[in-house]
């Protein structure tokens, strides 16, 4: 398989971009080698610009649900375009897009759309301070809310995959605001409300978290923050970012069955167009601006070209019901394809699985929170990694983020990785 071309482009992009690449974990420094450069992408399969095909497991990390360049959307913006492509004043597909949401969604009254998942995130602490009157917030080791200020505390993804300990540029006045427990200690929650008492605005928590690869909420975790946060006054973020329309039309809070307060959106929820947005309860998000005081703005939030596209996926989604039990099938086949052939090598591994999130970490021990994930062997997770892409399987190139399956995988292209992850095996060890 030849790079020449990733590898001419990579030497270019670093004399204009940082590092490369707009993104930090696009750029393969933690598993070493060069980033591909992709050149297009059409249902389960990415192209890279040496001509290089890829059965690929990170669908844009998560928005590509159905596969790349889906018709429907494709044709929903190209129709849309020729409107103008931004007019910074309301229409009623903004009214659509929300209306749908509210369809899929439980315990949605009012929903916000911005254009990333950081500024969903950033915006619904905001809320939550707004509403409680109260400063601090709590979010979990390992989980990532992007890269606001607050959010940058023992977070996960490309923060994780670098070691990043603090981040210069973030003050201490800020990030003091922010206090972390390990994912799935309730115990550890309940007392650092305590020692906080009444300081506490808001939990936010991904529910099935995919920051440190794809990690799974033990049973009575979640349920436990609910109750804590009805008992003290705390307003329970869901940043369903990742899972939400991915494990279920109405994401975590359907698949778990437990109410969030606020929840936060991104990803699948623009189909690949930089989309987010934040919702919940009204008597919450009556405090958002221009009904109340939380100032919360954006030259292209609700902007025609992201909407029609999320609009037109979500539909397709809300519609089809079916398309969630077809993903789930396809990821339990691949995890157990994965299970007999990683059995059959014969050393310690775990896989994690929830609807179509999915990922291997090479550990003895159950991975259950960021120190389980961050003990586990990520040198073989290196290797496996560059083994599988010499295999054409792109998957995410660290062992601190979760595989999203999308619907144009065939059974044949999970037979594939099945065999390729054999093959990788016997290589690495
Ligand atoms: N929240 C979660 C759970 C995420 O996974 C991400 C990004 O990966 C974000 C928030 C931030 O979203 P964005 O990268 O769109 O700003």
């Amino acid at each position: 398989m030849s790079y020449t071309r990733s590898i001419e482009l990579f030497e270019r992009a670093q004399q204009s971009i940082p590092g490369g690449v707009n993104s930090p974990v696009r750029a393969f420094k933690s598993v070493g080698g060069t980033p591909l450069f992709i050149k297009n992408a059409k249902g389960a399969y990415l192209y890279d610009e040496d001509g290089n095909q890829y059965i690929d497991y990170i669908a844009s990390w998560g928005p590509m649900i159905l596969g790349h360049a889906y018709e429907p959307v494709v044709k929903a913006i190209q129709e849309q375009a020729v409107f103008s492509t931004s007019y910074g004043a309301p229409t009623e597909l903004e009214i659509k897009m929300a209306e749908l949401i509210k369809g899929m969604v439980p315990n949605l009254d009012l929903i916000r759309m911005v254009s990333s998942g950081t500024e969903a995130c950033m915006s619904a602490i905001r809320v939550a301070r707004g509403y409680t009157g109260k400063n601090k917030i709590i979010k979990f080791e390992g989980c990532y809310h992007g890269h606001a200020d607050s959010f940058l505390v023992k977070a996960g993804s490309g923060v994780a995959t670098f070691n990043i300990q603090t981040v210069p540029g973030v003050t201490a006045g800020v990030t003091n605001d922010t206090l972390t427990c390990a994912y799935n200690d309730l115990q550890a929650v309940e007392r650092l409300v305590a020692e906080n008492k009444n300081e506490v605005a808001a939990i936010i928590i991904e529910p099935v978290a995919g920051n440190m690869g794809c990690i799974l909420p033990e049973k009575g975790f979640i349920e436990g923050l609910r109750k804590l946060c009805d008992a003290e006054n705390i307003v329970l973020i869901f940043d369903e970012v990742m899972n939400g329309f991915r494990l279920a039309p109405g994401g975590a809070q359907e698949k778990l069955g437990i109410a969030a307060d606020l929840v936060t959106y991104g990803k699948v929820i623009g189909a690949g167009m930089p989309v987010g947005a934040f919702g919940g309860k009204r008597h919450i998000m009556e405090v958002v601006a221009p009904l109340g005081n939380v100032y919360q703005a954006g030259t292209l939030s609700g902007n025609p070209i992201a909407m029609i596209a999320g609009y037109t996926l979500l539909n397709v989604l809300n519609t089809n019901p079916s398309i969630y039990k077809e993903l789930d099938e396809k990821t339990i086949y691949l995890r157990d394809g994965l299970n007999e052939v990683l059995k059959a090598w014969g050393k310690p591994y775990v896989i994690n699985q929830l609807g179509s999130m999915i990922s291997i970490h090479f550990s003895d021990k159950p991975v259950t929170d960021f120190a389980s994930a961050a003990a586990a062997n990520n040198d073989l997770f290196k290797k496996y990694f560059h083994a599988m892409l010499k295999r054409s399987v792109y998957l995410p190139p660290s062992a601190f983020e979760s595989w999203f399956l999308n619907n144009a995988l065939t059974k044949e292209d999970l037979d594939k990785t099945i065999q390729a992850t054999k093959e990788s095996l016997k290589e690495i060890t």
